[in-house]
């Protein structure tokens, strides 16, 4: 999922002044671009069908976790590629070489700290993180610091040679509750993200960092970590949230020391694909509207809300065309990506097969924001474009999702160079107040995706795709940020 902040008051005050607008424009406007008779077919049809909900039962029970590279991954693709060609789709596999990183033990225990009973070690629990190097096969055993940012840091610096960082930086669930959990995510994810290469540049012999996310039922939540280009490849994992409490505390009586086994491995890159599945237009079948999720998962579970949720809702928009016979102006591609978790190279692949005819990708939607209950969408088309999706309210609205929200910038994990290239670009919003407290944990399992918000994501979703297919006017192209990627 992608990080980003909002400046909802004007985003509200937007939405009235285009409200406001379309109220005018929908009582004179008689060129409507998708009628609302067939956004409520398509509505109506989602909400009746389970496929999506089946096909993340078989993707999650039959296959389990798909780490690009892994036996998982390849059955994945076959799997969605069957799927995908058994309701008529014109099916497409397109190669990508994704990293092949395999978790191997991972241990560690308090062996040092004041006032320990003699004999007596403390079991910490914690996970690996994507991309981390490896201690030796018996372990090292360092003392550890503990940071809470990267000031901190840097005061310590003198501390940090030979240590195992801890970044004690708690996951703000009161924000996620709130509405804001991308917010909370960037806070706290950033010393995921960052923390590891930034305590190998002042020496540290390993980097722990406190798991991201709520509800803590002591579980750690892996995720990737960025070496940001060096060869400092340090042992990095995440700690749950009692086993950071609990050395913070232990800390502030004194010393502590800890026994870390980490033996991860990073092997040759692997062939593998993303798949694409169109649906071909009628009189504009050249220009595509996309419509995604990513096939790829974390290792530790089954990935049914990242992103098997968001990817077999992306197939039952396919599903539901094909039920009604629908035949739209663009070519509707669903696509499964590949490799979003840990290197996106599957969006990288896809990338270069447009470079050359980037006005041929009209718009792309991606959902990997969880399977919650949906609210509506987030677009990044222009200001002055926001009007245009306006009509889609009203077929939203029987939903409960009647919310659509415009960003400068998504940001979406796969389609952010699409975005870049000025692809207007999608995704729905879903309430995420739960989303951070299975991500990337051994609890992300089909349990936790209702099988009704499902049905509205793949109908919220079908009604978006199918107005984007059938729209009259061209949308602007916003291409940015590409001079300094
Ligand atoms: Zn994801």
């Amino acid at each position: 999922m992608s990080l980003k902040l909002s400046g909802w008051r004007l985003h509200a005050l937007a939405a009235v002044a285009v409200m406001m607008t379309a109220n005018v424009a929908l009582a004179t406007d008689s060129t409507m671009d998708a009628d609302m008779a067939t956004l409520a077919r398509i509505r109506e049809a989602a909400m009746s069908s389970n496929f999506a909900y089946d096909r993340l039962e078989e993707l999650t029970d039959r296959i389990g976790p798909r780490l690009s590279g892994s036996p998982g991954a390849a059955a994945a693709v076959n799997l969605v590629a069957d799927d995908m060609r058994a309701i008529g789709m014109q099916v497409k596999l397109q190669p990508a070489k994704v990293p092949h990183w395999v978790r191997g033990a991972e241990a560690a225990e308090l062996v040092d700290y004041a006032h320990r009973p003699d004999g007596l070690t403390q079991r910490v629990m914690l996970t690996t993180l994507g991309g981390s190097g490896a201690t030796p096969a018996a372990g090292i055993t360092a003392p550890v610091v503990i940071v809470h940012n990267f000031d901190e840091l840097n005061q310590k610096a003198a501390q940090i040679k030979g240590a195992i960082v801890l970044y004690d930086a708690p996951f703000d669930q009161s924000l996620a509750d709130n509405g804001q959990s991308g917010t909370a995510y960037m806070e706290s994810g950033m010393f995921r993200f960052a923390g590891p290469v930034m305590a190998a540049k002042l020496g540290a012999a390993a980097a722990l960092v406190r798991s991201v996310g709520g509800a803590n039922y002591r579980l750690p939540h892996t995720g990737m970590t960025s070496w940001r280009g060096t060869d400092l490849r340090i042992p990095a994992a995440a700690v749950t949230a009692e086993d950071a409490m609990l050395m913070s505390r232990l800390a502030a009586q004194g010393p502590i020391k800890m026994h870390l086994t980490l033996t991860p491995q990073t092997l040759p890159d692997v062939d593998s694909y993303n798949v694409l599945a169109d649906l071909p237009g009628s009189d504009k079948a050249d220009e595509v509207v996309l419509v995604s999720g990513h096939l790829d998962s974390w290792d530790l579970a089954q990935g049914a809300t990242d992103d098997g949720a968001g990817l077999t809702a992306a197939m039952g928009v396919a599903e539901v065309f094909k039920k009604l016979g629908l035949k739209p102006r663009r070519t509707v591609r669903v696509v499964a990506w590949m490799n979003e978790e840990n290197g996106q190279r599957g969006a990288k692949a896809y990338q270069d097969s447009v470079n050359d005819k980037i006005s041929t990708q009209f718009a792309a939607i991606e959902s990997d924001g969880g399977a919650g209950k949906p609210l509506g969408f987030m677009s990044s088309v222009a200001l002055s474009d926001e009007k245009l999706l306006e009509p889609l309210r009203a077929a939203m609205r029987p939903i409960d999702a009647p919310v659509i929200k415009r960003e400068e910038r998504l940001g979406s994990g796969d389609l952010s160079e699409l975005e870049d290239a000025g692809v207007p670009s999608f995704e729905p919003m879903v309430d995420m107040r739960s989303y951070f407290s299975y991500h990337h944990t051994a609890a992300d399992t089909l349990d936790k995706v209702e099988p009704d918000n499902l049905k509205r994501q793949v109908a919220l979703l079908a009604m978006l795709t199918w107005y984007l297919a059938e729209m009259q006017e061209p949308l602007q192209r916003l291409p940015h940020q590409t001079e300094t990627r």
